[in-house]
């Protein structure tokens, strides 16, 4: 027979395994849950092929930029699509058209500086915020972008992009200043593709 103080012990025992296990069970959920937000997160602010920011989250973090930041210096957006883009897809094929669109991004990347924000703002187009910036420098920013992508040669066709570009230094509504830079996008589209204009 047990005595009573085994049986307490006992009981101790059972109990301490019971919330022990309890303890990892919600542990691991707590794990699964925290993963999960992060996935649907990275999925909120991302975009899926070519992993830099998507439109929405590019638009929430500029606009809230715009909120905090106290205009001294100018900046600028500049509008970046690919040329004749629909044709590579044609020609080529549209996952060699994936392949494109990620190859065309980081080559842009990689000229872009730490604080400037990217983001895919649908189709083959692009746009950048580069906080505090000179024309001249955006200038050369943009045709370091369009040299490289003319030196690399790593197609059988050449990959060109048209850039319009709105330097800006008082804050308008940022969809105003997209609206310009996107005016002169067309304006580089309209002058033969392959081509820098600023609004
Ligand atoms: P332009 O020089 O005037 O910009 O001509 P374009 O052919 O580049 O312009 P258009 O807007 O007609 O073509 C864009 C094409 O991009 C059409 C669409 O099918 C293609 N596209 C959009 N998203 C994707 C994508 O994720 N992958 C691929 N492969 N193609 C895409
Ligand atoms: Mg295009």
């Amino acid at each position: 027979m047990m005595d009573t103080e085994t049986l307490y012990e006992l009981v101790i025992v059972i109990l301490a395994i019971f919330m022990t296990l309890l303890y990892f069970y919600y542990k691991k959920k707590v794990c699964v849950l925290k993963l999960h937000n992060t996935q649907l997160e990275q999925l909120s602010q991302y975009d899926d092929l070519t992993q830099i920011f998507n439109r929405r989250y590019f638009l929430e973090i500029v606009n809230y930029h715009f909120k905090i930041i106290h205009q001294k210096n100018s900046s600028a957006i500049m509008m970046i699509d690919i040329d004749n883009f629909k044709q590579i897809n044609d020609t080529y094929g549209h996952l060699l058209g994936d392949d494109v669109l990620k190859y065309t991004v980081k080559q842009i990347s990689e000229n872009l500086r730490e604080d400037d924000i990217f983001a895919r703002y649908g189709g083959d187009e692009f746009i950048v915020f580069f906080p505090f910036i000179s024309k001249k420098d955006i200038h050369t920013i943009a045709a370091r972008i369009q040299s490289k992508l003319e030196e690399h040669k790593t197609y059988d066709f050449p990959v060109t992009l048209s850039m319009g570009i709105c330097v800006f230094s008082t804050l308008s509504p940022l969809i105003n200043i997209i609206e310009y830079a996107d005016n002169a996008l067309y304006l580089a589209k309209s002058k033969g593709r392959n081509r820098i204009e600023f609004y």
